[in-house]
């Protein structure tokens, strides 16, 4: 017998018939005798169209209130499922962040999971009932309604999974695995068996939405066996013993054969900021800086170079485009303060990264990315690096193209489909 979190994200609940799907595979793990504790997060676009309507209500609105409004659609889908799993004789029951609870910051709308108390989801598991869990939801010391960012429920599931110190975690999503990069966009992408923690960290980051971020994070720090798979195959297949049929995110030395780039990710919706000829004296930098993250502006890439009068400087950073707006005015904010000639502002960028832990050891990764985005024609305006990644933000037109190029490049095509 074995402990089990499974995950379900919104297109695997998007339904009626796809909740009873959701359903029939958690009664295959029941009746193979594990203890089973499901996570779901809202019927697919439901989360978008409570987000939309606290916009139309107020753009500027108390992250509070946004935070009672987005969560709701969990609270749909966790009802539906305990239902569904009743209907075929599965013992189940939902529950909702605050009954469990689920303890978080209070950064409303990006909170952070600070401790679950799982006493009461124990208690039902060892009773051989089917705990089912509302994703993406807790609650902050104030007793108030946190959510914890845009696809939480992975982060909900792994902090579930560490908590009951659960066997396995596994993420039933619309793709049977994490690929080598999106595969919607690069239909030759293709399926790794395994991945680091370390390296999905980065595609996640970078913008591979198979999985949020702090839910690797996570399940790096617990050392949770997590698992990325469909909940499209049948729900009644032979799947192997160790139930390892997607993609397993591991340690490093759990794979056997290690290429040099893992994938290539992609985050579409960038936006450059550049303050030119700013004075070029020590502090500078923080004076600009401080106040966005103040703001709590994400500023991801920073370049500073010598402007063309010789003299000053000017500095590019690089935002996600929803936060463009409150970059640019906490900016126009510092006028009079931080002395720059000009304010640009390009809002349509797109950030490509080639990610593999093989880049510690071999040299010309980069160089490589380079000259394939330069034969393409693509402009590259900033760069940024680590250990094991290399990004280049580039003009949002080009991006399908760049990702596509660039995944052949480094020889991850599979040969075997056909275009
Ligand atoms: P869910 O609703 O189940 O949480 P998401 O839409 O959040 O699902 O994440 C799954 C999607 O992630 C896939 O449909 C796919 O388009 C996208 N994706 C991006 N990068 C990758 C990748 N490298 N491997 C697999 N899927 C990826
Ligand atoms: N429903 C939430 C969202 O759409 C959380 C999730 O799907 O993981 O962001
Ligand atoms: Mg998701």
């Amino acid at each position: 017998m074995a402990r089990l979190v499974m995950k379900f994200g919104g297109t695997s609940v998007g339904d009626i018939e796809r909740i009873r799907n959701v359903a029939a595979h958690v009664k295959r793990e029941v009746d193979a005798g594990h203890q089973v504790a499901v996570v779901v997060s809202a019927m697919s676009g439901e989360t978008n169209r409570l987000v939309g309507l606290t916009r139309d209500v107020s753009p500027l609105h108390d992250a509070r209130e946004y935070d009672v409004v987005v969560s709701a659609g969990e609270q749909i889908s966790v009802g539906l499922l305990a239902l569904a799993l009743q209907d075929v004789g599965v013992a189940a029951r939902s529950w909702l962040g605050w009954q469990i609870k689920v303890e978080t910051s209070d950064v409303h709308g990006a909170a952070r999971i600070l401790d679950i108390h799982a006493d009461g989801l124990e208690a039902q598991l060892e009773e051989g009932r089917v705990a089912v869990i509302a994703g993406f939801q807790g609650i902050s010391s104030a007793g108030r309604i946190t959510t914890l960012g845009r696809g939480g429920s992975d982060t909900s599931a792994v902090a579930i999974a560490a908590a009951l110190k659960a066997d396995r975690c596994d993420i039933y999503t619309d793709v049977d695995g994490v690929y080598t990069t999106d595969p919607r966009v690069v239909s030759q992408a293709t399926k790794l068996a395994r991945i680091s923690y370390e390296e999905m960290l980065e595609m996640a980051s970078l913008g591979a939405k198979v999985l949020q971020t702090r839910s690797v994070e996570l399940a790096m720090a617990h050392n949770v066996r997590l698992q990325v798979r469909s909940s499209f195959d049948a729900a009644d297949s032979a799947f192997p013993e160790d139930g390892i049929v997607g993609t397993l995110i591991c340690n490093e030395d759990e794979i056997m054969e290690q290429e040099i780039v893992s994938g290539i990710a992609y985050a579409p919706n960038e936006a450059k900021v550049t303050l030119l000829q700013v004075a070029d004296k020590p502090g500078v930098a923080a004076e600009i800086f401080g106040p966005l993250a103040d703001a709590a502006v994400n500023v991801d890439m920073i370049v500073q170079n010598m402007s063309a009068d010789g003299k000053t400087t000017d500095v590019t950073f690089t935002v996600s485009s929803d936060e463009l707006e409150r970059a640019l005015a906490v900016i126009e904010g510092l006028k009079g303060k931080v002395e720059f000639a000009n304010l640009q502002a390009v809002p349509e960028m797109a950030k490509i990264s080639v990610v593999g832990v093989g880049m510690r050891s071999h040299a010309g990764v980069a160089q490589k990315m380079f000259k394939e985005l330069a034969e393409k024609g693509i402009n590259i305006h900033v760069i940024s690096t680590s250990e094991i990644k290399v990004s280049v933000l580039i003009d949002s037109d080009y991006a399908e193209l760049a990702v596509r190029a660039l995944h052949a490049a480094y020889g991850l095509d599979d040969e075997t489909i056909d275009t």
